[in-house]
């Protein structure tokens, strides 16, 4: 059984997700778990090799070192079809022809009915009902659909080992897009399985997409691993930490340091990033050669649930 890190190599990791990245290590050898990295590549326009080297780089720089290789989500197709199949043969798939914007337009002039515990964004249910001819000109006018779950309007709670129980109202979620390409909460599910992950520790963004992800293990067959989401980081205006933050990335931190000033600053970051999950005193430090031995103190359950602010990490930096 397994731990999991699983970014999205679209750019530089920020020391936001470094924290994540240090706190799911830091649970998975806390409760003698493997841990596995997955590069989450399903949009071949924005990742690259490159992205995913450097993030692998930044992992180990910090001391986060999974065990066996690493997986890449673009490999996985076949995996995800046979999902797909699967649930399609249980008659739980429909094709979609919405664009985003007629989505937006119809959740727009909904938005005054009250919706109770619907997901923000949730998909109002256009096509679920679209008759064979009704589809067939949707087609025939060049549309091509994606596919979504009927979810039956299925409530699904889960436990989440921070933010306790919540329960949500399941949409008819996007299973493959219209190019034919696995969506993010089916291969997330497929591969979470695949990988005998019994622990997902992630950012706190993915809290409302949890739901999704368990209503399609029930409907696969797959088990539910537990979950713990971790508060993000956010820059001063409250927003979650990106780029004009200011430096944000490893490299930016670290600058051009070299030899042994290098070293401190890594030491540096490392030690800020446990302080900030709860894992180290005010006054001790960590190198990131020794940070699974910090497995022993990591209690994330009591982790503050407020946003952490990156004015506060970058200040103890200096
Ligand atoms: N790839 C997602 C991200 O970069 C994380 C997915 C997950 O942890 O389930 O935000």
């Amino acid at each position: 059984m397994n731990g999991r890190f699983a970014p999205s190599p679209t750019g530089p990791l920020h020391l936001g997700n470094l924290r994540t990245a240090i706190a799911a290590y830091l649970a998975a050898r806390a409760s003698g778990l493997g841990f596995v990295v997955r590069m989450e590549d399903l949009d071949q326009v924005t990742s690259s090799v490159t992205h995913e080297e450097r993030q692998l780089a930044d992992l180990a720089a910090l001391g986060v070192h999974p065990d066996g290789p690493m997986v890449r989500q673009s490999e996985r197709g076949d995996r995800y079809r046979a999902a797909l199949d699967r649930l399609e043969a249980a008659g739980l798939v429909y094709p979609c022809f919405c664009t985003r914007r007629e989505i937006r337009a119809e959740i727009d002039a909904a938005a005054a009915a009250p919706h109770g515990l619907r997901p923000d964004g949730a998909y109002p249910g256009t096509c679920r009902d679209l008759g064979p001819d009704e589809r067939a000109a949707r087609a025939a006018a060049g549309r091509r659909p994606a596919l979504r779950l009927r979810a039956g309007g299925a409530h699904v709670s889960v436990v989440d080992l921070l933010a306790g129980a919540t329960a949500g109202l399941v949409d008819d979620v996007v299973l493959a897009r219209s190019d034919g390409v696995a969506a993010y909460n089916l291969a997330v599910v497929v591969d979470d399985a695949a990988q005998q992950i019994s622990q997902v520790v992630r950012g706190d963004d993915l809290l409302s997409s949890t739901p999704r992800q368990v209503l399609l293990q029930r409907l696969l067959g797959l088990p539910t691993p537990t979950y713990l989401h971790v508060p993000l980081v956010v820059g001063a205006d409250g927003a979650r930490l990106a780029k004009r933050h200011g430096a944000v990335t490893l490299a930016e931190v670290v600058g051009a340091r070299t030899g042994a000033a290098r070293r401190d600053r890594l030491v540096a970051v490392c030690s800020t990033l446990c302080r900030s999950l709860g894992v180290l005193g005010a006054d001790e430090r960590v190198a990131p050669e020794d940070l699974a031995g910090l497995a022993a103190r990591c209690d994330l359950a009591n982790l503050d649930r407020a946003p952490v602010r990156w004015n506060d990490l970058a200040a103890a930096l200096g």
